[in-house]
Parts: C-alpha cells; structure tokens; sequence
C-alpha cells in the first residue's frame, strides 16, 4: 500500500484529485476524512495543509507528497523531487510600494520585508549581500506595507494582479513554482512498483494533455499536403473513401496549433473536419 499526501483544501487540491482520478486511482471523494482509500488501486491519500506534507513525507509518513516547489524550498527537508506535475505555476517574487523607485536589490539593504518565505527570502538577501530585517507574515502578506507593518513583501504572485490593487509593483522574480510529486526516498520493493505503475500512466496523460484528434475528407491529391501540415507521432492514417478521388485523414495535434491547423487544411480543400478530445496516449 502506498501513501500519497496531498493539499486538503486550498488551490492544489482540487488539481491533485482531478490528477489521481486521470491516472485512474478512484477516490471516493464524498466519504473523504483525513485518509481514504482508492477502491481500485493500492493507494491511500492522506489530506494534510500544503505546509505540513513535505515533513510527512520526509519523515516517511507518507511515501509520495503533490505539494507547491515552494514549500518543498522553504521547508529544505530531504524529499525527492520525482515529477513536475504542470499545474500550480506561480513565482515567489519581492514586490514595494509602485511609487518607489528601483535601483536593484540595494534598495533592501535596511529594510523590513513581510513573507511566508523567510528561508527562501534569506538565501536571496544574502546572495546579494544585502541586510534587511525578515517580518514573518503567514497570509495577507500584500497588506503588510499599507499597514505600516512593512517596506515590502516577498510573496506568491501569478497573474499580479493582488499587488497591483495593493498599490505594490513586482521587482524581483526570485523562485519559479509549480506542483510536484515528492517522495521520501524510502520506498519498499513493492511501493516502488507501485510508483513506477503511477510514472508510467502519468507519462501517457502528459503526452494526451492539449492534444486533440482531428479527422476529415482530403481529396486523394492534397494528402501529401496534408501530411506535411499535420505531422503525427508516427504519421497521419490516409483511408480511401468510397467517393472516387477521396481519402479520409486522421491525425492528433496540439490543441494550440488546431485553428492554424484547420485554416492550412480548409485551403487545400479538407471537408467535414472532426475534432475530438484526446483521453489516453500510450507512446
Ligand atoms: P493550506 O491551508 O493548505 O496551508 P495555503 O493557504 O497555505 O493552504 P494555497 O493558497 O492553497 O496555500 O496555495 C497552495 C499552493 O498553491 C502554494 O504553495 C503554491 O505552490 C500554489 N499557489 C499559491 N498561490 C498561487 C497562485 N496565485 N497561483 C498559482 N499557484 C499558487
Ligand atoms: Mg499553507
């Protein structure tokens, strides 16, 4: 049996659940406590605060953790970092007043900087050789200069727009985070196969995310075309139809090229294009 911890509640837990359920590890979501079990692989979830799982799993607690890189950083325990899991992007940025003017990270030297991140913030400050005093803050961190608590914060920004309606501008980018699955390093023979079980079917839903499957009618003598507009993974599959001087095409494209796609194909004279979502690629 393998024990995975992920986040409760908060921003990376509706992702994790969504993520298990894609590899299909079923969770009974409903009956959900603190652990439950998957009914149809040996995998038991434990719902813990994001702060809390990378002790967990370097503890041994739990064998595999989905938690923000950021908490991994801050907290420095020894966990393996297995896979980035491509959701719950964001940065951990310094950000001051907009009215201030920037010169560099000189301009901390002497000042109080609220975080939920002093040991990120500390390694940044003295990289740059720079003495400024660490408030720490846990939540509403933007608020800490309008409130006298501050001269400037170093918190979790994605879109920025929380800083921007705080009054406050973005100066520094100091760590780029996403969700990522961790493990103690100390995994039986058995969870191990497990794990290698979970890596090989999240490799198939990496190579399926954004991917979409297009079919359509080509005349016989556009296909060439066609093939050269809609690389596959090995090539497109060609099949007659039973109109004379047709071929029906079938291919998988990202999804962020699809309509560059479709305007290339329509000018050389696809007709009826299909397209569907993509749930599973097996390379
Ligand atoms: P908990 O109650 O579990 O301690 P929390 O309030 O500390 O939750 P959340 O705000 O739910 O944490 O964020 C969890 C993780 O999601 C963060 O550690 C970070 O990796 C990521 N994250 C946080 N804010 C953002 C954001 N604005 N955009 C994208 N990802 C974010
Ligand atoms: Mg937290």
């Amino acid at each position: 049996m393998l024990r995975i911890a992920i986040q409760s509640k908060g921003r990376l837990n509706e992702e994790s659940t969504a993520l298990l359920k894609e590899l299909g590890i079923e969770i009974d979501d409903a009956k959900r406590k603190f652990l439950s079990q998957s009914a149809n692989f040996p995998l038991e979830v434990l719902y813990l605060r994001d702060d809390d799982i990378p002790q967990v799993v370097a503890a041994g607690t739990a064998s595999l953790g989905i938690v923000g890189l950021n908490e991994v950083e801050e907290k420095g325990l020894k966990v393996k970092v297995i896979e980035k899991l491509g959701f719950g992007g964001c940065r951990i940025s310094l950000a001051i007043p907009k009215a201030e003017a920037y010169d560099g990270p000189q301009w901390f030297e002497g000042k109080r900087i609220a975080t939920s991140y002093p040991n990120i913030l500390k390694r940044f400050l003295d990289k740059n050789g720079v003495h400024a005093s660490i408030e720490v803050i846990t939540g509403s961190v933007e608020v800490a200069p309008a409130a006298g608590i501050a001269d400037a914060i170093f918190d979790i920004v994605s879109s920025g727009g929380t800083l921007v309606s705080n009054g406050l501008k973005e100066v520094e980018r100091v760590f780029e985070s996403e969700a990522v699955l961790i493990s103690s390093g100390k995994l039986t023979e058995d969870e191990e196969k497990l794990l290698a079980e979970i890596l090989f079917r999240f490799e198939s839903v990496k190579v399926s995310r954004g991917k979409k499957y297009i079919l359509m009618n080509i005349p016989q003598s556009a296909v060439e075309e066609a093939i050269r507009i809609l690389p596959a993974m090995r090539s497109p599959t060609v099949m007659p139809l039973a109109a004379e001087g047709w071929c029906s095409l079938h291919s998988v494209v990202n999804a962020a090229d699809l309509w560059d796609k479709i305007r290339q194909l329509k000018a050389i004279g696809a007709e009826g294009i299909l397209v569907l979502g993509v749930d599973k690629i097996i390379p």
